[in-house]
Formats: C-alpha cells, sequence, structure tokens
C-alpha cells in the first residue's frame, strides 16, 4: 500500500530504470480521478493491446470505455508513451483472492476467484498496455519485453516492492481476461532479476518467452553454414565413407550429379550397343 507516483517520480523511476519513455500530450492531468479513487497503489498490472497501433486507443478509450485505458502504451520498437499518472481504465474488478496475493507480495498467485469478492482494480494498480496480437504467435520483440521488465521494476523500486506486486490481468481479472499471453511466473523471474541490480544495470539475461524471429544471417555465410558443413552422415556405399564419415550436403548433391551423368552415358552405350545388334 503506497501513496501513487507523482508524473515526475513515475518518468525519472523509469528513465532511470533504462525505458525509452515519450509523453503523450496532456498526459499529466489525463485520468479518470473524476469517477473514483487513484490510490493506495499495491502493486503493477500487465496486459496486452491484442490490436496494432493501439496507442490513441489507450489515451483516448472508447465510446463504452473512456481513456486513459493505461498509465503506459509499449510499443514493439520498446517505446513507452505516457498516458495517464492517475486512475485508468485498465483492471476492471479484481478477485479478493488475488489482490490479497498482491498485497501480501506472496510468492503464489492464486486463480482469481470471484467468490472470494472483488476491488477496484483501477484504484490500486498502474497499468501497461503492451502492443501485441495476443494470439500466442505475434512475437514481443526482445527490446520490447525489456523495457516491460524495466517499466515494471522501475514501479516496483520506487515503491520499495518485489516483484510479487506484479501480476498478469489474467491473473486478477474476474471478467475472463486472457493477457498478457506470455508466462507471468517468467516474467516476475526477470523482473526480480532486475531488482537484484541497481536500476542502471544493464539487461540481464532474461528467458524471455517470445518467439523471436531469428536474426537473418548474410546470405554468403548460410550458404556456407546450411551446404559447406560436413555434419550429415556419409552414405554407406560411398568408397571414402570410413576415412571421411561427415559430408557436406553439397558432397550429396555432387555424388548424386556425378551419377546421373555416368547413367546417362552408361544407357547411351547400351542404346547404341543394342541398335548395332538390333
Ligand atoms: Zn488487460
Amino acid at each position: 500500500m503506497a501513496t501513487p507516483l507523482s508524473a515526475d517520480r513515475l518518468v525519472s523511476a523509469l528513465k532511470a530504470e533504462g525505458v525509452t519513455v515519450v509523453e503523450h500530450a496532456g498526459w499529466r492531468s489525463h485520468n479518470r480521478n473524476a469517477v473514483g479513487a487513484w490510490g493506495p497503489v499495491n502493486g503493477v498490472l500487465i496486459h496486452h493491446t491484442a490490436g496494432t497501433s493501439s496507442a490513441a486507443l489507450v489515451y483516448g478509450g472508447r465510446a463504452d470505455l473512456p481513456g486513459p485505458l493505461a498509465h503506459t502504451h509499449l510499443a514493439k520498437s520498446g517505446v513507452a508513451t505516457m498516458m495517464s499518472a492517475g486512475r485508468a481504465n485498465h483492471a476492471g474488478k479484481a478477485a479478493r483472492n488475488a489482490f490479497d496475493a498482491v498485497v501480501a507480495e506472496a510468492a503464489t498467485h492464486p486463480k482469481p476467484s470471484a467468490s472470494t469478492g472483488t476491488v477496484d482494480g483501477n484504484v490500486h494498480f498502474y497499468g501497461i498496455e503492451i502492443e501485441n496480437l495476443g494470439n500466442g504467435r505475434d512475437p514481443y520483440p526482445a527490446v520490447q519485453y525489456e523495457a516491460a521488465v524495466r517499466w515494471a521494476a522501475a514501479i516496483c523500486r520506487a515503491h520499495g516492492w518485489g516483484a510479487n506486486s506484479v501480476v498478469g490481468h489474467k491473473e486478477t481479472s474476474i471478467e475472463g481476461k486472457v493477457d498478457p499471453s506470455f508466462d507471468m511466473a517468467v516474467f516476475r523471474r526477470d523482473v526480480a532479476a532486475r531488482l537484484a541490480g541497481p536500476a542502471s544495470a544493464k539487461p540481464p539475461k532474461t528467458t524471455t518467452p517470445s518467439k523471436e524471429k531469428p536474426v537473418a544471417a548474410k546470405k554468403p555465410q548460410t550458404y556456407k553454414d546450411v551446404w559447406d558443413t560436413d555434419a550429415a552422415t556419409a552414405p554407406s556405399t560411398s568408397t571414402t565413407a570410413k576415412t571421411n564419415p561427415t559430408w557436406a550436403p553439397i558432397s550429396f548433391l555432387r555424388e548424386i550429379y556425378d551419377g546421373i551423368v555416368r547413367l546417362r552415358a552408361d544407357v547411351a552405350a547400351l542404346r547404341a550397343d543394342l541398335n548395332k545388334k538390333g
């Protein structure tokens, strides 16, 4: 339980943690404080947008759900845009059992159960909307995931909280929310790893759950790696298999090509022979 950070403190905490921060015009006074309390705060809540280019939506909201829809929007590029420093419409109703686990910074986060009662999550949670389709296939680029870890760690550090103050919307919602689409236990481990060091620490080796696209290798290198590396078992029929047990793929192709050329010559000779006799 803590008093919410001011806009200035929030920004400076994020910057100190190495987050690239952009401030949306008007964000400092953009909030839902007129309709309900903001704070005391108890934790941070992680979301995915389930869309693309959602920054405007996160700021402005929808007809049925006025913005801000989070305190921060996190682009694929890892740039964090500040949307609010007050009450935001992101958390909905949180199950009491899930909320209590956050307050207690419990090591385990129980499945949210409406039967335990509910809490207005928008009072108690900072929220970040991470740009991702949430379909399990859309990757979280490493730079974006790392920024999310830093964002959560920065707020925890500023309040003196541990990583167990960080939960996913799917871990608190009684409305069937499924975000974020990554493993929150892994995310908390990554936040804990950051909190173990100084805010200025270079990224620790995080176990990113995203399905990264492999970095495109340069073509000549790929060619060399794939075709020119002796890594395949030589064919047992090869005369050199004993002394040369592994072949490069290119060797198989040459062998096959040479074999076909020899076969053609043999067939042509056979034909010529038959014609002579015929
Ligand atoms: Zn959500």
